[in-house]
């Protein structure tokens, strides 16, 4: 990793907890985000806890950010919120293309296109999800299923300026939330081609750009995830419901 890269560690609550456990959590990261002042540490807690997430976390070194928002400014889209919203209760970062959202609720590369421009519009840094599913991996098209998902965001325009506010996560769907993780190797390749791709469009974005691991990402795996040149910080589910894991799985991306 270089001196560029400072790692960003991000915690993907998904649809978990409740008013007091997100305090506890909040409470407890905040407690020990000085022993990792060298990663920069990211919290995305169901959208409900953004306002006292805000509330926490306002004035300290940890950013937060949504899981979600809706691809329109405002209007009649019950049940959705804006990305202005997001703005209003201090997010950084957004997450766009999770893939529980394409798979679960039917987000499209179209959609993912659509949410990626609104975010950089209204000022948000998204965080952009792409992985492949085991068949697809099984087929050998991984490369493909890739390349085409991160076409949604390179073909926006032809300005590049984009390339150099954004984040991308690599999380194969097969090893999110299964216990399952890719191989260090087989994770570098992926992050390395993925720098590549980028790097046909701008050079300086590529290589400035963190490109996150994700999937059962947990004390045990990290190091050896994190030693990859490649792999600029990891995007965690489940484990970044335990400030303990959550913090010691970002003291193991120190290099
Ligand atoms: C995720 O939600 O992005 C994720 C990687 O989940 P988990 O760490 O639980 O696999």
């Amino acid at each position: 990793m270089t001196e560029k890269h400072k790692p960003l560690i991000a915690g993907n609550w998904k649809m978990n907890g409740t008013r007091n456990s997100a305090a506890a959590l909040l409470d407890a990261i905040k407690k020990g985000a000085d022993e990792v002042s060298h990663a920069d540490l990211a919290v995305f807690p169901p959208a409900i806890f953004l306002e006292q997430t805000e509330r926490a976390l306002q004035g300290t070194s940890i950013a937060w950010g949504g899981q979600n928002f809706y691809f329109e400014p405002f209007g009649a889209f019950t049940g959705e919120l804006s990305s202005g919203m997001l703005c209003e209760f201090g997010c950084h970062y957004v997450l766009i293309g999770h893939s529980e959202r394409r798979t679960l609720l039917g987000e499209t590369d179209h959609v993912v296109q659509l949410k990626y421009q609104m975010a950089l519009q209204t000022g948000l840094t998204p965080i952009v999800c792409i992985g492949e599913t085991l068949e697809e991996r099984k087929n050998h098209l991984t490369v493909h299923v890739l390349r085409r998902q991160l076409e949604a965001i390179f073909s926006i325009s032809d300005e590049t300026t984009h390339l150099h506010q954004s984040v991308v996560a690599y999380e194969p769907v097969w090893a999110i939330g299964t216990g399952l993780t890719a191989q260090p190797e087989m994770a570098q390749e992926v992050h390395a081609q993925i720098r590549e791709w980028v790097a046909e469009y701008d050079k300086q974005a590529a290589e400035n750009l963190r490109i996150l691991y994700g999937g059962s990402l947990k004390k045990e795996n990290a190091a050896a995830l994190f030693a990859m040149p490649d792999i600029n910080g990891g995007l965690i589910g489940g484990a970044s419901l335990n400030a303990a894991e959550f913090l010691d799985i970002a003291r193991l991306c120190s290099n």
